[in-house]
């Protein structure tokens, strides 16, 4: 989706590869196994470093549940890099996955088609997020702090790179931004 886009995206095995991206996409998957791969290979704290700097992140289904304050369960661990409180599952089981027409706050024209599948919902939103993206039923399932956007659906699963062209906004945005170390070569990278 991001090659769609005009985008040179890396994929991060490295934590040093985070030092040369402007934005970091978590997808979705299973958030507790991610939570234990960004441990075991030592990427919070760097992570963390680069996100308060102004790097651009999106957190995508799993990844909105990794990168969110706090969960209704006990595991994972989410890293709170964004003020939100998730519910994980809250839609039910692989075979309940759905998908939904959305408008989205920041997105011109038509609403966009998304694929929900074992997602999450945001239950509270803290000071400063807003909510973007509701379902029909009222639940929260797309906000944004700065440049921290989390989704509960699957954005890389329609051929709308809308999403994609807004996060990239985003990570433009924080390639001026001094805080982060310039390097010849900057990306969008994903994890
Ligand atoms: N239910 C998964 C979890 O809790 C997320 C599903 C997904 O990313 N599609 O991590």
């Amino acid at each position: 989706m991001l090659r769609k886009i005009g985008i040179e995206a890396i994929e991060v095995r490295k934590v040093q590869q985070l030092s040369k991206i402007d934005g970091l996409i978590i997808p979705g998957g299973e958030s507790t196994t991610i939570v234990k791969l960004l441990t075991r290979f030592e990427f919070i704290d760097h992570l963390r470093e680069r996100v308060t700097s102004g790097m651009a992140l999106w957190g995508t289904c799993a990844g909105m549940i990794v990168i969110a304050r706090e969960l209704a369960d006990p595991y994972p661990i989410p890293l709170n890099l964004i003020d939100i409180s998730v519910a994980r599952n809250y839609f039910g089981r692989q075979v309940d996955s759905f998908e939904a027409e959305l408008n989205i706050e920041g997105i011109n024209g038509d609403p966009m088609r998304a694929v929900f599948i074992r997602a999450p919902i945001v239950r509270t939103i803290g000071k400063g997020v807003t909510r973007i993206a509701s379902t029909d039923d009222g639940q929260a399932v797309a906000v944004k702090k700065g440049r921290v956007l989390a989704t509960s659906f699957h954005p890389e699963l329609t051929s709308d790179t809308r999403l994609h062209a807004l996060f990239l906004k985003l990570a433009k945005e924080a390639q001026k931004d001094p805080r982060l170390n310039r390097s010849s070569e900057r990306n969008i990278g994903s994890i």
